[in-house]
Order: structure tokens, then C-alpha cells, then sequence
């Protein structure tokens, strides 16, 4: 079990974490007038506090008992203890993702390539690591096979409803467990993540997966049924470094020639291009999911032009592929726990698919203007694709990042520094350029639980 986490965290009562913005609430009786007090005496007891996800927005580790046991197999103890009893004929295989690596060079003081160069030499040098990877290879194909069936629904026409990105497990696993209706919009196709532990284990007859992620819910992911055997832990930057502690390693002391790439391109499995699976692409750096597939749209329409419309808070973002005076594709960025909790009551509200086609028709015969987007507004609900992720500004702003135990301003702060790093240091690679060609599909199967209304995300920044 993670030192992050503690025992007394995990049981199905739903208890306040240390950043709850539900607060406690003490009631208190006026005195009637004409009766004594009694000094010494408590007059009021603290009522216990009942919290529900409508009210919950940042979380801080309510978990239940069900997560508990999966969280108990995830944690860099379990690591620690799989990799001493490896067995000979397995080769161990490390992915991170850039959110994490840009935490970690953050926090360590070093240049984004210092830190690669050392990462990967602390995996290869101490732990034996066979392969350490990026995660841009899956990430390339979570979004090809994204366009392809945003564009498939787009054409079959059956549905003017967005399509929900499914590659945030905190809000699939809200979907599934509290949110039944919104299950039929999410797109299946898998995560980074997922892609990323089916093509390592295809490297090696016997691979043990280890991946370093921004959020506890990737670990929730992982355990996944339908991504059994893709990968074999999860830790998250928090964990990485308590386990360097634990050790006595400093990662800084790994660091060797970074102009050097050699390391990198020996630990990078047949096939794999070490300047694409370390590389990003444009977009968001939450995976640039929205952008990607209007990208992807507007080489079908060369004439057409990309409109970037911002929404009511920094959280939302639209892009609009405009030919001429109709709308031809359009897509947005939705992130944070209210904003979702805004954009399920408009997709579940009755009368919500009348309204989207009236809106839709003015939408294509005109609403969006050529001269300027400040008088547009962005609005999710009604774009074809919506890229969800339950963090306030997007993984950048995992609750598994190096970003302490600061306010949310603080946080959010640390955030935007990062995501101007993210687009500073890490080339972004058209899609053409990543390797092959992946004729397979990686593909999700969804199941709405019971309705609960347990709180089911982990460690993240809702
Ligand atoms: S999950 Fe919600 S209710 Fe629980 S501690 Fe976090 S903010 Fe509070
Ligand atoms: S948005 Fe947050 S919870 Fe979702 S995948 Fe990213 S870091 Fe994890």
C-alpha cells in the first residue's frame, strides 16, 4: 500500500479529506431565553457531515473498499517487491507519460532532457530495466482511432450528441458508477496508457509493465477487466520519489551526457522511434484529443478555417472547423469536476436533443462568424466531440504530481508553469511521422453500475 495513502483512508464511509471543500458544519441551538447556562459544558456536538458527488470537487483520497483492494495491488511497495522476485526470463518495461516527466524535472531542478537522461538510466542501471519508453506511440493511436470514429459517427449521422473522450478514468469511472445515461456517449476507444502496455507486452514473450502516471485513477484503470495484463503497476510521480527516497537514490546522480540519445535508443523497443515515442503532439497537454481530430477534419476541408473559441472559464475550450459560413466539425476541451457536473445536466436534461438541433441548424447556416471569435461562445454540449478530464485543468494538474500540499491557486499556478514548459520542451509530432500503421483496434467495454452514490475517484484534483 502506498505511504500516500493510509488504511484509515480506505473504508466505504465516506469521510471528509483534507481538502474538502464540503465544510464542517456545526448547528447550534440558540439559547432560550430565561434558561441557565452550564459552565463547562459542550452544548453542542459536531454532526457527522454527509458528503455526496454533487458536492464534491476536489478530492483528496475517499475511496471505496472495492478500489481499496485494487489500490493495495498498485503502489510502489507492490513494485519493489515484484521486481526483487522477477523472474529470469521476464524483462521489465517502464512508460511514463510528458506530464509526468515535466513534474519530475520540476521538482528535481533539472532540464526536461536531464531528467529524461537519467530516468532512463536509473531504470536501466538500477532496476534493470530492459525498455524505458514515452508514451507517445499509444497516445498516436488512441487518436487516429479516435478520428476514425468520431468521423464513421460523424458520417453515419445517427446522432447529434457529442462523443465523450474516454481516456480520463476519473470521469469514466463517474460515468459508469453514478451517471449510468452518460455511458452510451463515451467513445471506447482506449487510453495512452492501455496502448501503450499492449504494444510493450508484444516486445518480449515475458514483460513486467511498470508505468508512471499523473493520477491514482490510472491504477484504477489499469485493473480494468477489459485492459487485464496491459499493465502491471501503476505509480505516480509521489510514489516514484518516496520509493527513490525509501532507497537512498538520487535520481540526479543518474545523469550522464544529456546531447547523448544512445541510452535512449537502446531502451527503446524494435521499431520504436525514440524522437516519436518521447515526443508530444499539438493540442492540449492533456493529449490534444479535441484538436487532433479537428486536425484531422480539416484535411478534408482544405479551404476551411480553424476557429479557437475560449468558454465561460479557462476550463473550456472550443475548436470550430468553419467552411465558408457552415460549421463542418467542431470539438472542445471540458475540464474539473463542475464543468462536468454542467455538461451532464445539459446532455441528460429533457428537451436538450430538441434544443441542440434548432441550435445545430443556426450553428450550420451561419452562427459562426469568420471575423473574430470574441463574440462566439463555446458551447461542449454541442460539439462533436467533448475531451473530458476530471482534473481542473486537465492531467497537467494531476493529483499524482509533484505539486504538494498547496492551495488550488498555488496549484493551478504550478500548473499553467508546466503547461507553458510542456509546449516549450516537448517537440510535437505530426501523426504521419509516429511509426507504423496499427491496423488494430484497442477498444473499451463499458458497463453502467448500480447507481451508487459513493465517491469513486482517488488522489486526483476534482
Ligand atoms: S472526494 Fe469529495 S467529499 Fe471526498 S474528500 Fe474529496 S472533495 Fe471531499
Ligand atoms: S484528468 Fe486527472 S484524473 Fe483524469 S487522467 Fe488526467 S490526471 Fe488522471
Amino acid at each position: 500500500m502506498s505511504s500516500l495513502l493510509s488504511e484509515s483512508d480506505l473504508n466505504d464511509f465516506i469521510s471528509p479529506g483534507l481538502a474538502c471543500i464540503k465544510p464542517t458544519e456545526t448547528t447550534k441551538e440558540e439559547p432560550k431565553a430565561g434558561n441557565e447556562l452550564e459552565v463547562g459544558k459542550e452544548s453542542n456536538d459536531l454532526e457527522k457531515v454527509s458528503i455526496s458527488l454533487q458536492d464534491c470537487l476536489a478530492c483528496s483520497g475517499c475511496i471505496t473498499s472495492s478500489e481499496e483492494i485494487l489500490l493495495s495491488r498498485q503502489s510502489h511497495t507492490v513494485f519493489m517487491e515484484a521486481w526483487k522476485n522477477l523472474p529470469e526470463d521476464t524483462l521489465l518495461a517502464v512508460s511514463i507519460p510528458p506530464q509526468c516527466r515535466l513534474s519530475l524535472a520540476q521538482y528535481y531542478g533539472m532540464t526536461l532532457g536531464a531528467f529524461d537522461n537519467s530516468f532512463v538510466s536509473l531504470m536501466r542501471n538500477h532496476f534493470g530495466a530492459r525498455y524505458v519508453v514515452g508514451t507517445q506511440v499509444g497516445r498516436n493511436i488512441t487518436i487516429r482511432q479516435t478520428n476514425s470514429e468520431l468521423v464513421e459517427r460523424k458520417q453515419s449521422q445517427k446522432t447529434n450528441s457529442p462523443a465523450l473522450c474516454a481516456v480520463c478514468p476519473g470521469f469514466v469511472l463517474y460515468a459508469e458508477k453514478t451517471k449510468p445515461e452518460l455511458v452510451p456517449y463515451l467513445l471506447d476507444v482506449k487510453s495512452p496508457q492501455q496502448i501503450t502496455g499492449s504494444l510493450l507486452k508484444e516486445a518480449a514473450p515475458h514483460i513486467y509493465h511498470l508505468t508512471v502516471m499523473p493520477c491514482f485513477d490510472k491504477k484504477l484503470e489499469a485493473s480494468r477487466k477489459d485492459g487485464e495484463g496491459e499493465v502491471d503497476c501503476v505509480i505516480t510521480p509521489r510514489e516514484l520519489v518516496s520509493m527513490l527516497q525509501e532507497l537512498q537514490l538520487d535520481l540526479r546522480s543518474f545523469v550522464s551526457d544529456v546531447e547523448d540519445n544512445s541510452l535512449i535508443e537502446t531502451c527503446s523497443p524494435p521499431g520504436w522511434d525514440y524522437r516519436v515515442h518521447w515526443a508530444s503532439n499539438e493540442g492540449s497537454s492533456s493529449g490534444g484529443f479535441a484538436y487532433q481530430y479537428i486536425l484531422h477534419q480539416s484535411k478534408l476541408y482544405p479551404d476551411a478555417e480553424i476557429l479557437t473559441i475560449e468558454g465561460k472559464n479557462s476550463d473550456i475550450r472550443e475548436y470550430r472547423l468553419v467552411d465558408g459560413t457552415k460549421t463542418v466539425a467542431s470539438s472542445s476541451q471540458l475540464y474539473g469536476f463542475r464543468n462536468i457536473q454542467n455538461m451532464v445536466r445539459k446532455l441528460t436534461s429533457s428537451g436538450a436533443s430538441a434544443r441542440n438541433v434548432k441550435v445545430l441548424r443556426k450553428r450550420a447556416s451561419g452562427g459562426a462568424q469568420r471575423t473574430g471569435t470574441a463574440s462566439l461562445v463555446a458551447d461542449p454540449t454541442k460539439t462533436d466531440f467533448i475531451e473530458v478530464m476530471a482534473c481542473p485543468g486537465g492531467c497537467i494538474n494531476g493529483g499524482g504530481l509533484l505539486n504538494g500540499e498547496q492551495n488550488s491557486t498555488k496549484r493551478r499556478a504550478l500548473a499553467k508553469s508546466l503547461e507553458a514548459e510542456y509546449e516549450r520542451s516537448i517537440p510535437p509530432v505530426p501523426l504521419e511521422e509516429s511509426t507504423g500503421h496499427d491496423p488494430r483496434v484497442y477498444k473499451y467495454t463499458f458497463t453502467a453500475v448500480e447507481k451508487s452514490s459513493d465517491v469513486v475517484t482517488v488522489g486526483n484534483t476534482w
